[in-house]
């Protein structure tokens, strides 16, 4: 037997007064998130909803996530984080995709959330921090007391508990199917590398519906028995202010808020003397922002890489002792990574060997979500492949220098060209619309639309801008825009987004 809420179980059958969650000085013990969830996962239950059926989850850091994820794990059913950033029609598309029967949202986006739910045919919408005009049901409602622990379903090793969206090398946004087993391990073996600790407390300001912070910060520190310190939208200032209250010991964070604290800390005292290991992965941390840190805060920076396929890490660099900085590290326990040719062939150590990071073991997702096409050819040859270019030193630590996917990372959140692409499609100005990400110093990358106008129509920046904005999250609509007489094409007709960079 296997469930993943066994992570939360068993910290609360060992230390049941011990702080689970702390937000904004108050505080939630294990026994407390473990009995708010058996009463989540018994109102479900009621519900009619059962092992395999994907429940939408929809909220910031906040308690009510992590009682809602383990309510749901509990049910035996399947969790669908979703950002609170999207737009009604991005949320419709993973609630329809999905195939989700209960969407549970928050209460600052639970508009948009509920035109989603209508749209693909969602009946049930329960809303976190309701207000009396909020769509929907209250979350509250969604309550129903158990007598003792509420028995876990039982699941499969290799049964989904999560579906999290991503678009792959390629394409628009695909569910990657996370197993129980695969959840479990990438919640155990990262923890131990760094010897996590119950009296650690883990600043946990990574989004949790992202597989980063729900794998790496939710996940882990749960397992080991930690405190979450929640926050539930990054600033530098909530973040140090968060470190200092709670005492946090761990953060894990993407390289823009590295970045941020490091600026912001230029003119700000804050005490961190707490912190004993950070976390960087999500996206490559500049060496001025890795060198920076370190020399500000006193802290070594571990650096990890993963993506949600893998949920999340297959690299690691095992600790302050065993690190190499700048690069991703090592393979961790149970995980094979190789760096392939194009033809399929290993190549040797080197930084003039660069090719494709493939990967297998317990760690990688079942499948796309009814996407079989696009599974058998992310898995070709056997290996995961990641879409990421680099090379291995002679001692096995892995060097990212590029993607090879379209993918852009924009301070840390995903944009999928594709999908802006298509918004730009439907414009009756646009004849013809790429997508690419260029290089920006605070962000990393920043959107950037190419566009061919349609004759007889004139656009304007703005107009794109706008057009854009209005249907995407607000990470994802290009910022700069250029207009163009043609696109530049492969011989095979592809467009040939390198020269657009
Ligand atoms: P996601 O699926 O949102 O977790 O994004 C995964 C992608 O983020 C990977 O395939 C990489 O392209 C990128 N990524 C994650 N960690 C790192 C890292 N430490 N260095 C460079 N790129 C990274």
């Amino acid at each position: 037997m296997l469930n993943l809420a066994v992570i939360l179980r068993e910290s609360a059958t060992s230390r049941p007064k011990a702080p689970a969650l702390l937000h904004d000085g108050g505080t939630i013990t294990y026994g407390e998130l473990d009995a708010r969830s058996d009463a989540v996962a018994a109102a479900l239950q009621a519900r009619g909803i059962g092992p395999g059926d994907p429940v939408a989850l929809q909220a910031p850091n906040i308690p009510e996530f992590p009682v809602a994820y383990f309510g749901i794990l509990k049910t035996g059913a399947v969790v669908v984080p979703l950002n609170v950033l999207l737009r009604a029609p991005e949320v419709a598309h993973q609630l329809r995709d999905s195939g989700a029967r209960i969407l549970i949202t928050w209460a600052a986006v639970a508009d948009e959330a509920a035109r989603a739910a209508a749209e693909a045919a969602v009946p049930d919408v329960y809303v976190i921090n309701a207000a009396a005009d909020s769509p929907g049901r209250p979350f509250t409602d969604l309550t129903v007391p158990v007598a003792g622990p509420f028995p876990l379903a039982e699941r499969s090793p290799g049964d989904v508990a999560a579906i999290v969206y991503t678009s792959g090398t390629t394409g628009l946004p695909k569910g990657a199917e996370l197993t129980h087993f695969q959840m479990y391990m990438n919640a155990d073996i990262p923890g131990r590398l760094f010897e996590i600790k119950a009296e650690d407390v883990v600043l946990t300001v990574l989004p949790l519906f992202h597989v980063y912070g729900m794998s790496s910060a939710m996940n882990l520190g749960i397992r080991f028995g930690c405190a979450l310190s929640l926050v539930p939208r990054f600033t530098p200032e909530k973040v140090l202010a968060a470190i200092e209250r709670d005492r946090a010991t761990i953060f894990d964070g993407v390289p823009t808020m590295f970045g941020a604290l490091v600026a912001y800390a230029e003119d700000h005292e804050c005490d961190t003397s707490s912190l004993r290991v950070c976390v960087s992965g999500g996206d490559a941390i500049p060496a001025h922002v890795f060198d920076a840190f370190e020399q500000r805060f006193h802290v070594p920076i571990l650096e990890g890489y993963g993506m949600t396929e893998t949920a999340s890490t297959i690299t690691f660099n095992p600790s302050p002792d065993d690190r190499r900085p700048y690069s991703v590290g090592k393979p961790v326990w149970g995980v094979e990574v190789q760096v392939w040719d194009s033809e399929g062939r290993r190549m040797p150590p080197g930084r003039n060997h660069v090719g494709e990071f493939v990967t297998r073991g317990y760690q990688t997702m079942r499948a796309y979500h009814g996407h079989p096409s696009a599974t058998a050819e992310a898995f070709e040859g056997g290996w995961f492949h990641t879409g990421d270019l680099g090379y291995a030193d002679a001692d096995g630590f892995l060097f990212i220098v590029d993607r090879k996917k379209e993918l852009i990372i924009r301070g840390g959140y995903n944009v999928y060209p594709r999908e802006v692409e298509e918004i730009l499609y439907h414009h009756p100005g646009v004849r013809e619309a790429a997508v690419v990400g260029v290089p920006d110093e605070r962000l990393g990358q920043e959107v950037k639309a190419i566009i061919v106008t349609r004759p007889g129509h004139t656009l304007t920046a703005g107009e794109i801008v706008e057009y854009c904005r209005e249907r995407v999250a607000a990470y994802k609509y290009p910022r700069l825009v250029e207009f163009r007489d043609a696109l530049p094409l492969t011989g095979t007709g592809k467009v040939l987004k390198k020269d657009l960079v």
